[in-house]
């Protein structure tokens, strides 16, 4: 059976992360409340649909609970970011990852219960510097 995942928000992060699980052969609906951004990804996600995720009864009605994997790809608003992320555990989905802005707003995912935290900038710059130091080809 394929995988099924929710992404929310679809700028640089959540975007390739719905491309890269789309071409592995995962089901993903990708989510966002900008309406220009979801048709961008309209012909490439299975599903596509324009929500506001602070909004916990939409989230209800997509049937996110179901999903086993939901990440949150929000970045500039912490507070949406922090918002939706109580949602997803209060409505009892199995795993999340959050994206997270800084080290306070990691502080916060992981008091309330986020499964994964990510700092994509940084841990990708910890990765090329490390793959600089050992000389190894340029493959990231
Ligand atoms: P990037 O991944 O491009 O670095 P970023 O860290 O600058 O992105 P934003 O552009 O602030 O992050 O947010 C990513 C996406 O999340 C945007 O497309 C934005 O429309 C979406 N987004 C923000 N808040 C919400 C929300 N409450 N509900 C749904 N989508 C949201």
């Amino acid at each position: 059976m394929k995988k099924e995942f929710v992404v929310i928000g679809l700028g640089r992060f959540g975007g390739s992360i719905v491309g890269e699980l789309i071409s592995q052969g995962a089901h993903v609906m990708a989510i966002d409340h900008s309406s220009d951004r979801v048709d961008e990804f309209a012909s490439i996600a299975t599903q596509a649909v324009v929500a506001n995720s602070t909004d916990e009864a939409v989230l209800k009605s997509l049937g996110i609970r179901n999903f086993e994997h939901v990440i949150v790809a929000i970045g500039e608003d912490i507070q949406a970011s922090i918002l939706t992320t109580i949602i997803l555990k209060e409505i009892g989905v199995e795993k999340i990852t959050v994206k997270a802005q800084n080290d306070y707003h990691e502080k916060v995912l992981r008091k309330i219960g986020a499964d994964f935290v990510v700092h994509p900038e940084r841990d990708m710059g910890i990765r090329i510097a490390n793959n600089m130091l050992s000389n190894t080809v340029l493959d990231y």
